[in-house]
C-alpha cells in the first residue's frame, strides 16, 4: 500500500516536472533517452564485448555460432534486414579479396565492409592460388563485375611460418594435404631464403624478419601468376577494367599496407 502510494507520488510528480518544462528540455531528455537505448543497443547486439563465454566442445561451439546467427537474425539488428533484402537476389561485389584463413584476419571486419554484398573473398591457409581459386577470381571478375583484386599477406602467418620450418627442417614433415599447402608457398620461402646468407641456428629475431618477407614475396608470385595463368584476368588488366593489388596485414596496429 505504502509502495503503491509511493510510486503514485512519484508519477505525479515526474508528470508535473514534465509538464512545467520547456520543449528544449524536453527534446534534450528524449534524445539523451534514444542516444542511451542505441548505446545499449550497440553493446548487447553489434559486439561480443560482454561474450565470456569459454568453448571447449563441438556442440558448445554449434551453439555459439547459432546463437550468434540468432542475434545477427535478431529484429534489433535492423540495419542489416534492409541490406539483406538488397542483395537477397544479386550480388555486385566491388573488390575481390584473396587472403589467409587466420581467425585474426577477418576480412570485411578489417576492411570495415560489414554491408553484404561488398567483398568477394577467397580464403585458404597461406592465400594460395590453385584452379578452384584462380576460377572464384576470375567468377568476380567477368561474372560479378568486380573491380579491384587484393591479394592480402598478413603478419605471422602460420602457413608460411611452417613452410619455412619444413624447409630448414625444423619440424618433421606436415601431414596429410597440409603438405600441399606448404609445396605451393615453398617457391616464395625458396626465394628469400636463398637470398640470406643462412647458417643454423638462426635467431628468433632473423626469423620472424624471414617470415615478414616470404609472406610479401608469396604475395607478389601470386600476383603474376594471376596475369600469367588467367587469360580473363589478364585481359580485364590490359583492357584497364580492374586493377590488382598486392596488401600486408599488420596484426599489431591493424593497418593494411599496399605492397
Ligand atoms: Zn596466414
Amino acid at each position: 500500500m505504502l509502495i503503491s502510494k509511493c510510486v503514485t507520488i512519484y508519477i505525479h510528480n515526474l508528470l508535473s516536472s514534465i509538464y512545467h518544462m520547456n520543449i528544449i528540455t524536453i527534446i534534450f531528455y528524449i534524445s539523451l533517452f534514444y542516444f542511451f537505448i542505441f548505446f545499449l543497443y550497440i553493446i548487447l547486439y553489434k559486439s561480443n564485448f560482454l561474450s565470456t563465454t569459454k568453448i571447449t566442445t563441438p556442440d558448445q561451439a554449434l551453439e555459439e555460432l547459432i546463437r550468434g546467427n540468432k542475434k545477427y537474425n535478431s529484429i534489433l539488428n535492423f540495419f542489416i534486414k534492409a541490406n539483406r533484402k538488397s542483395v537477397a537476389t544479386i550480388q555486385r561485389p566491388f573488390a575481390i579479396v584473396l587472403s589467409c584463413s587466420d581467425s585474426r584476419v577477418p576480412t570485411e571486419i578489417i576492411f570495415n565492409q560489414m554491408n553484404l554484398g561488398s567483398l568477394f573473398i577467397i580464403r585458404n591457409a597461406g592465400n594460395v592460388v590453385d584452379g578452384v581459386v584462380l576460377g572464384s577470381i576470375e567468377y568476380g571478375v567477368e561474372q560479378l563485375g568486380a573491380i579491384l583484386v587484393i591479394v592480402l599477406g598478413h603478419e605471422r602467418c602460420g602457413a608460411i611460418t611452417a613452410t619455412i620450418d619444413s624447409i630448414l627442417e625444423r619440424k618433421p614433415e606436415q601431414s596429410g594435404h597440409i603438405k600441399d599447402i606448404i609445396n605451393a608457398l615453398t617457391p616464395a620461402a625458396h626465394k628469400i631464403l636463398g637470398e640470406h646468407n643462412l647458417k643454423e641456428p638462426i635467431s628468433e629475431y632473423l626469423k620472424t624478419e624471414i617470415i615478414h618477407q616470404v609472406v610479401k614475396e608469396n604475395v607478389k608470385l601470386i600476383i603474376q601468376d594471376l596475369a600469367n595463368h588467367s587469360e580473363i584476368i589478364n585481359k580485364a588488366l590490359l583492357l584497364n577494367k580492374i586493377k590488382v593489388v598486392g596488401a600486408f596485414y599488420d596484426l599489431d596496429d591493424g593497418n593494411v599496407h599496399i605492397i
